[in-house]
């Protein structure tokens, strides 16, 4: 491995993930100064630079050792890994860390008047696919053999043209698939965007900055989904307040004066909280109820 004393990131270009992978750096207190050909992103805070690419050539940036790591679709990583495995026997590229964001499936799709009942109907038939080594290991696995059509692109209309009778193919709200007269019928993989990432026990300077941003993506990805519940209540409430606040709230009073019956409660929520849930929290006894969104947490 080279020796270098910045680490570098690849992010995509455009496209589904590149909003929210920049996003998390920028909540992570890492910024960066964009190249004119837009490009390079020159860390200005921490030794951390990044590469805009094309989604699909993240992984082999990393296997060859251009990147450090690469913010991709689990998809991408996972057909990566066994097309590297196919070819060499072995492959390094790992995934550091689920991220959170950009769910979706690979899925086999049918006809929408087929009925679906398991893997053995897959026999003999051709299925195209961007993902033949994922799709090949999962045949595999079911001790299937079907004709895998690799297609680049646009996968969901080769029944309609011909080319497939079935896909396999990335699927978020099935909306594309409807579009296209085919359902969803068996999930290959459980997908989201994945901090990918190999041989990262680096030796140089990268290693400190790794830990940091690791730690910091850790700190934001705990309390994504957490809110600050505020509220004011009168002492004889409180336990009928505690009792209608979510069940994993972490809640704690403050009260500057002991004996005071007016008392005010703050709960740490791990989920997203309706209008319903507050309505009942405040006829339990509560007023003046606040929502706040927590950015950091440091335990
Ligand atoms: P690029 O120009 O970088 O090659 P792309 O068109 O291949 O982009 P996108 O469509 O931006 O890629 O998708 C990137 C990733 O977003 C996918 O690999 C997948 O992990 C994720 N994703 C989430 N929902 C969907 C969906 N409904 N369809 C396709 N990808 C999805
Ligand atoms: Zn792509």
């Amino acid at each position: 491995m080279k020796n270098r004393d910045r680490l570098r990131i690849a992010v995509q270009k455009s496209g589904r993930l590149a909003e929210s992978s920049q996003q998390l750096l920028a909540q992570c207190g890492f910024r960066f100064r964009q190249s004119r050909d837009k490009l390079f992103c020159f860390g200005e805070t921490h030794a951390v630079d990044l590469l805009l690419v094309r989604d699909d050539d993240i992984p082999g940036l990393i296997a060859e050792g251009t990147c450090d790591l690469g913010f991709v679709g689990r998809n991408v990583l996972a057909e990566a890994r066994l097309a590297e495995q196919a070819t060499t026997g072995s492959s390094e590229l790992v995934e550091v860390r689920a991220l959170g964001f950009g769910g979706c499936r690979l899925s086999i799709a049918i006809g929408q008047d087929e009925t679906w009942e398991g893997p053995a109907q897959l026999a003999g038939r051709k299925i195209a696919t961007s993902y033949p080594a994922l799709l090949g290991d999962y045949l595999r696995r079911h001790d299937v053999q079907a004709d895998i059509v690799v297609l680049s692109g646009s996968v969901e209309i080769a029944p309609k043209l011909g080319k497939a009778e079935l896909i396999c193919d990335l699927v978020s709200s099935g909306a594309t698939l409807l579009a296209n007269q085919l359902k969803e019928a068996a999930v290959i993989l459980n997908s989201e965007a994945v901090l990918a990432g190999a041989g990262l026990d680096f030796v140089d300077e990268r290693a400190p900055v790794l830990e940091l941003l690791l730690r910091r993506m850790d700190g934001v990805m705990a309390v994504r989904d957490t809110k600050l519940l505020l509220m004011q209540l009168e002492r004889q409430a409180l336990a009928q307040v505690k009792l209608a606040l979510p069940k994993n709230a972490i809640a704690s009073v403050l009260s500057s004066d002991e004996d005071s019956d007016e008392l005010c409660l703050q709960a740490v929520v791990r989920s997203t909280l309706d209008w319903a849930e507050l309505e009942s929290i405040k006829k339990a006894g509560a007023r003046n109820l606040m929502v706040l969104p927590v950015e950091r947490m440091l335990a």
